[in-house]
């Protein structure tokens, strides 16, 4: 393979910017699962366990945090509606502060600490409690004013049964519950309030019904949305995990080579970049850089004798070997086309880079026992070793060339041997 070819740009994206758990979807929720959920469309029908915790855990307590402001705008709903009752109920009015102060505030206070605490359960009930207790406020208030005046209160019960049913962020069985505490609320403060004949107010609970039942399906309508929307987007999730994990998978298979499983041209020249020239905290500035072009030496004549089968099998065996050499040098190695495999090594200290050299010429002559009839090993290697200084920082290409340029006067010379070149450089600066 000549030496002189252009190079596939290094940096390939081996750096994945999505973090996995960015996408993160629990274990046990898969893509089907997802889209036969979204599918079935019959109302109520539970969701599998897994999704339906994702659901509270991501849109559900989401939507409680985010109705934070609703707490601060019944506190301040609750004090307005004292200046109401000084208006509208001169009479009632101590009496109809003391119960807003009394009743509905704590529970609005307590909705609001328990949104800011993350207590969810409390936020839950006091995102219901706080609208009912005002209500049961109201509705005693009014049943004391006069006829004229009562309907302007109990209009405002009605009024915020039907905002809540909209507002609130309870599920469609939540704002049923909701809905019937607040007209059992309502019949039960016009029963305490000394209405002995709850008929008279029938009207009164007919239109908390009717506007509950007519709001009712616009919060279904929401939720569904809601839902929908979460669901398309767990099923985006799902996928990008999947392309995530195929693209790594890809990736992987296109830096390693299939034959032997060790690095190729391409994994090696990324694994040069990032453990070679910028080896992070393990570099110093006078280390040197040793690369290596290693060939066996008449592999078309191993072919020819032993068979293809065999030649794979001798390849795969220097791949292993070159592995442990250079895994225990802390060096790279891959196999850089047909019969010729690529290492480097980083080291301060240019005997280990002979050394290592030489460990690569003794092993790959051994890897194959027993020896021929003429006494040769089965296999060898020429080795063309460059070094230069990491600070001159030449270019892997020249690099290469130079290995390879020693590499081709080691053949002229005989094969199984190891030829240095070394970069001809002052002061760490190339001439
Ligand atoms: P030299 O000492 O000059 O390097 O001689 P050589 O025979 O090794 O060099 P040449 O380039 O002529 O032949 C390389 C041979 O390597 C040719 C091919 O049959 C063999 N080879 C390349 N890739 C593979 C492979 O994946 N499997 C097998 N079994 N053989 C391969
Ligand atoms: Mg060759
Ligand atoms: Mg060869």
């Amino acid at each position: 393979m000549g030496m002189m070819e252009t190079f596939a740009p290094t940096g390939i994206a081996d750096d994945y910017s999505i973090a996995e758990d960015e996408i993160a979807v629990p274990a046990g929720i898969d893509e089907r699962q997802v889209e036969s959920v979204e599918r079935d469309s019959v109302p109520l029908r539970r969701w599998p366990a897994a999704i339906a915790e994702l659901y509270y855990q991501e849109i559900v307590q989401r939507i409680y945090r985010e109705e934070h402001f609703l707490f601060l705008l019944g506190l301040l709903m609750c004090l307005a509606t004292i200046a109401v009752d000084v208006i509208v109920n001169p009479g009632m009015a101590k009496e109809g502060a003391v119960l807003r102060v009394l009743v509905v505030a704590p529970l609005t206070l307590i909705g609001l600490i328990a949104g800011a605490r993350g207590w969810s359960q409390v936020l839950a009930f006091c995102v219901g409690a706080s609208p009912i207790a005002f209500i049961a406020v109201v509705v005693h208030l009014a049943v004391h004013l006069p006829p004229d005046l009562a309907p302007r209160y109990i209009h405002a019960t009605i009024l915020l049964v039907g905002l809540a049913n909209v507002i609130l962020p309870y599920s469609l069985r939540g704002l049923v519950i909701f809905d019937v505490s607040a007209m059992l609320v309502t019949a039960a403060m016009l029963l305490l309030g000394g209405t002995d004949n709850l008929a008279q107010h029938a009207d009164t609970l007919v239109i908390l019904a009717l506007v509950a039942a007519a709001t009712l399906p616009v919060a279904a309508r929401f939720e569904k949305l809601r839902q929908r929307n979460f669901l398309l987007t767990l099923r985006a999730r799902i996928f990008s995990r999947e392309l995530l994990k195929a693209n790594r998978a890809l990736h992987v298979l296109s830096q390693s080579d299939p034959l032997t499983g060790i690095a190729n041209r391409r994994g090696f020249e990324s694994q040069f970049e990032t453990a070679i020239v910028a080896p992070g905290e393990n570099g110093r500035a006078n280390d040197l850089i040793a690369l290596m072009m290693i060939d066996l030496d008449f592999f078309k004549a191993f072919n020819d004798a032993h068979g293809h089968q065999a030649g794979d099998s001798c390849l795969k065996l220097v791949a292993n070997a070159l592995t442990d050499i250079f895994d225990s040098a802390d060096g790279v190695v891959g196999r850089y086309g047909g019969e010729e495999f690529v290492a480097a090594l980083r080291t301060r200290d240019r005997a280990v880079i002979l050394a290592v050299a030489e460990e690569v010429r003794r092993t790959i002559a051994t890897v194959l026992t027993p020896v021929d009839e003429a006494d040769r090993s089965l296999v060898t290697a020429s080795i063309g070793v460059a070094i230069a200084p990491a600070s001159a920082m030449l270019p892997r290409e020249e690099l290469l060339e130079m290995a390879d340029a020693a590499l081709y006067s080691g053949k002229d010379r005989g094969r199984n041997r190891v030829e240095v070149v070394e970069a001809e450089v002052a002061f760490g600066i190339r001439q």
